[in-house]
């Protein structure tokens, strides 16, 4: 079967390895779409130090089930399914909590094991949820990602009525705009792409902030009377960014953290005390699958929107490529196996 295969960084290619074979637990599922991320374009570039190589990517994935033991999650042959990609120990501390998306030893498929860039997976058969015929292929993949939004506004428990302000207009940061209107929140998206934003407003996005040529801080001060919003997001993994959310949130706010940061960031921690912030990480996600597909399925989220562009498996290594080298030019690409 074809996989997506780094050999090393900056060394991608369509590579024929052999099906897996079926055991029980799992499921083997023959894959018929993917999404590509920015941790696969992290992989590719070799700039991400929890990659090892070689490597098959991908881990935003959608598929049917062709093999599956008796009583397992419900599923049988036939079944479509999207793949939760972040395999838990179920021992550690945080898996004891239920909090399984911070496991000491987590391993997210395409980064610390082999992911789902292929024809078919074999995964943990408790690991997949049941996709409605509803929502088609070219957009199932895109929950994953849904999932890493909305997991960030769980964590800040964001409430009808409030100001969320977004740094980061990528997919992640415009997923998260969308699913806090859902839950009746405002959301202020804060970006240096100016077409990112003019895309988010056509969305229903009310407030865009293009910075620098715009002042964040003063904008949202102007939005919320004075206010500032009771809960920042940071999805661009921008050090300035992650800095600036002190000064956009308010007192007694809350700041959810779920860009990745190449580099340490100089926070001036008496911000926090003044303003008394909740300062949360914000890290994958756990069992928010079935909410993030019912937000796709009932319109209530258009994930279309992020969707830039749908080719076939055999056109992944270009598009790495190109997305390495052109980060701003698509928001998601997807990748049909057939
Ligand atoms: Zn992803
Ligand atoms: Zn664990």
């Amino acid at each position: 079967m074809k996989s997506v295969y780094l050999k090393e960084p900056n060394d991608i290619k369509i590579k024929q390895i052999d099906k897996p074979v079926f055991k029980e637990g799992y499921a083997l599922i023959r894959i018929k779409s993917f999404g590509i991320c920015g941790s696969d374009i992290g992989a590719f570039r070799g700039v991400n130090p929890i990659v090892s190589y070689p490597r098959i990517i991908g881990h935003e994935l959608a598929g049917i089930v062709e093999e599956i033991g008796e009583n397992q999650a419900g599923l049988k042959k036939g079944d479509r399914v999207v793949i939760d990609p972040y395999l838990w120990c179920g021992k550690c501390y945080p898996c004891s909590l239920g909090r399984t998306n911070c496991c000491e030893t987590l391993k997210c498929l395409g980064v610390h094991v082999d992911g789902g860039m292929t024809e078919y997976l074999l995964h943990p058969a408790h690991m997949l949820v049941p996709l409605s015929e509803s929502i088609p292929w070219e957009l199932a993949p895109l929950s994953e990602p849904l999932t890493i939004s909305i997991h960030g506004i769980h964590r800040a428990n964001v409430k009808a009525g409030q100001r969320i302000a977004i740094n980061g207009a990528g997919t992640i940061g415009l997923l998260a705009a969308l699913a806090s209107m859902a839950y009746g929140a405002e959301p202020i998206l804060v970006d240096p792409v100016e077409e990112r934003l003019n895309n988010a407003r056509k969305l229903g996005v009310k407030h865009t902030v293009c910075i620098p040529a715009q002042n964040a801080a003063e904008r949202i001060r102007e939005i919320t009377n004075g206010r500032m919003a009771e809960v920042v997001m940071e999805a661009s993994g921008s050090n300035q960014a992650i800095r600036s959310c002190l000064d956009m949130v308010s007192y007694a706010g809350k700041i959810v953290l779920t860009g990745w940061p190449k580099n340490e960031t100089t926070l001036p921690t008496n911000i926090i005390t003044t303003k008394e912030l909740d300062v949360l990480g914000g890290r994958n996600s756990k069992n928010e699958f079935g909410e993030a597909l019912e937000l796709i399925d009932s319109g209530k989220v258009n994930v279309r929107a992020v969707l830039s562009k749908l080719i076939n498996i055999d056109d992944v290594p270009d598009a790495v490529r190109e997305l390495s080298e052109y980060p701003e030019r698509y928001l998601k690409i997807v990748a049909l196996t057939d």
